[in-house]
């Protein structure tokens, strides 16, 4: 079957079964151009929880489908691929503990650290720092959900993300470490897990050089997902939805190089635009999704064999939706 045939096909089950495709930004071409909603993860998460249709095909990785899962238990929500993100990947709860452990052993007492994990996390991790009482944040929101964990008077142990971390605390003028890099952690006001984006990682200072030696009037725009000696020289550092909207609010005769997942930068707009790097900055577990496994996905839901549904046990679902909304209060 060829996209085109299988692209009627998909459109065709889903109207039948009152399905909802959502797909984030770094999904392929041909998968983002079928949903009935696209965004980024909190964009994602927050559309599909009100959905009115009762099941969800979601396109993106892991922890996207398991947020929406935790807003909205009654919802069952699908993943054509259940690719689990490099950087969630980093941490688990064994990890999580770890860290709170190397804290306690350096004197901070458990009672003085405030856990906030970023949302790309899996379920479990966002429900150890619920227990804690801490908070979700998104690359949008992390500076002001910082700032009201710092009201606590407590250690902020931010995970998984480093760079995430240290992007903010240097935005707020405070100092960061990453756990275990050999510093005293009393010192800092923000402790990093050592995690971090396979992705953005890719982007670094030569590539800033490189592109500011050719245009001298470009713009370097970049994700707080990268290196922190990147955003550092960078004119804009914004989340996904930040970066389009930034880059849409630019006259189209300005140059433009964009460092972020390289198929939302090819959407992006068509002039004067350039991914900020030479290599092909492309999210492999974003990319594993295709038209067949959304259409295997829905057909799985006619059948009814329910195939690659996400499932969160009541206890995860409990403490994580409170960390989750605790995001949410703010
Ligand atoms: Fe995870 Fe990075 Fe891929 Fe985003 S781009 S899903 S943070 S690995």
């Amino acid at each position: 079957m060829n996209d085109t045939e299988l692209k009627e096909r998909i459109i065709t089950l889903k109207n039948k079964l009152d399905v909802s495709i959502v797909a984030h930004f770094y999904q392929k071409d041909e998968v983002f151009e079928l949903a009935d909603y696209v965004g980024d993860s909190l964009q994602l998460a927050q559309w599909a929880a009100h959905d009115k249709n009762p099941y969800l095909v979601f396109c993106g990785v892991g922890f996207m489908g398991q947020s929406v899962k935790i807003l909205a238990p009654n919802k069952r929500v699908f993943m054509p691929k259940i690719a689990c993100c490099a950087m969630a990947r980093m941490i688990d709860v064994d990890y999580f503990d770890a860290n709170v452990k190397l804290l306690n052993d350096a004197g901070i007492a458990r009672t003085d650290i405030l856990p906030v994990t970023y949302i790309n996390s899996s379920a479990e991790v966002k429900a150890r720092v619920g227990m804690m009482d801490g908070y979700v944040c998104t690359s949008s929101n992390a500076k002001k959900i910082i700032a009201k964990a710092l009201e606590s008077n407590k250690k902020i142990l931010f995970v998984p993300d480093r760079c995430l971390g240290q992007n903010i605390a240097h935005e707020m003028g405070l100092k960061s470490c990453v756990v275990g890099d050999g510093s005293d952690p009393k010192e800092f006001d923000i402790l990093c897990y050592n995690g971090f984006c396979s992705v953005h990682q890719l982007f670094d200072v030569e590539d800033i050089a490189f592109f500011r030696e050719k245009y001298p009037d470009i713009l370097i725009v970049t994700h707080p997902e990268c290196k922190p000696e990147v955003c550092a020289l960078s004119d804009f550092v914004g989340s996904t939805s930040q970066i389009i909207d930034y880059v849409k609010s630019l006259p189209l005769s300005q140059k433009v190089a964009v460092g972020t997942e390289y198929n939302m930068v090819k959407r992006l707009r068509q002039e004067n635009t350039y991914v900020l790097s030479s290599s092909k900055p492309e999210c492999p577990t974003m990319n594993e999704t295709t038209l067949q496994d959304v259409y295997n996905t829905l057909l799985s839901i006619q059948e009814k064999r329910f195939e690659n549904e996400i499932s969160i046990s009541e206890q995860t679902q409990e403490w994580a939706f409170k960390a989750l909304n605790r995001m949410f209060e703010l």
